[in-house]
């Protein structure tokens, strides 16, 4: 049985979600989005079981104790996890799993799946990532983003690859073919 495993890591903002809602919609790469869990509170528009499972503090240090998440991390001061019963779950159905965590969570990832392809999305500039920052909404922690992102695009080299977001069609097309390269391999 093969066990693909794509990690997207990159700052806040960086454009994660536009190269996952993309590589999804392309039914041919046979991805499954790993819907993790989280404690911070629901933003606009967010829906609860496709964005994250949105769970209380409480909940989320139950879930943490029963051994339900392959790796947790706190984040901005929120705890995030990943559950393993999806990956079992994709793989079983032949898929590749893919996700978008922090760079703790890539890690840890990676000790435990070796096999795991980890792609670090980059923005062009600090300037830049500040813009899309603001851009996308009113975000009282936008210092604390910034902050995290300088500490996470300073680990970029520890990750198998780095593609800059810069022009999208050209980083997504990189993007896709170490998807493909990743679901073949295995
Ligand atoms: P946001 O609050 O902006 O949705 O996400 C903040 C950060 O948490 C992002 O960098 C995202 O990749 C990361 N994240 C989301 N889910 C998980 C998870 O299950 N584990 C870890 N370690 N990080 C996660």
């Amino acid at each position: 049985m093969k066990h693909p495993m794509i990690v997207l890591i990159g700052p806040s903002a960086v454009g994660k979600s536009s190269f996952l809602d993309r590589a999804l919609s392309e039914s041919e790469l046979n991805l499954y989005d790993v819907v993790t869990y989280t404690s911070r509170a629901m933003r606009p528009g967010e829906k609860d079981g496709v964005h994250y499972h949105f769970v209380s503090q409480e909940k989320f240090e139950q879930l943490k104790e029963g051994d339900f998440f392959v790796e947790w991390a706190l984040v901005h001061g929120n705890y995030y996890g990943t559950p393993k019963d999806q990956i079992r779950e994709a793989w079983g159905r032949g898929q590749t799993v893919i996700m978008d965590i922090d760079v703790q969570g890539a890690q840890s990832v990676k000790r435990l799946y070796p096999q795991a392809i980890s792609v670090f999305l980059m923005p062009p500039s600090v300037d830049e990532l500040r813009q899309r920052l603001i851009k996308r909404g009113p975000a009282g922690d936008l210092e604390l983003r910034l902050e995290n992102a300088q500490r996470e695009m300073a680990l970029a080299d520890h990750f198998d690859h780095v593609i800059i977001n810069d022009e999208f069609e050209a980083a997504y097309k990189e993007f896709r073919k170490i998807v493909e390269k990743a679901s073949q391999n295995q």
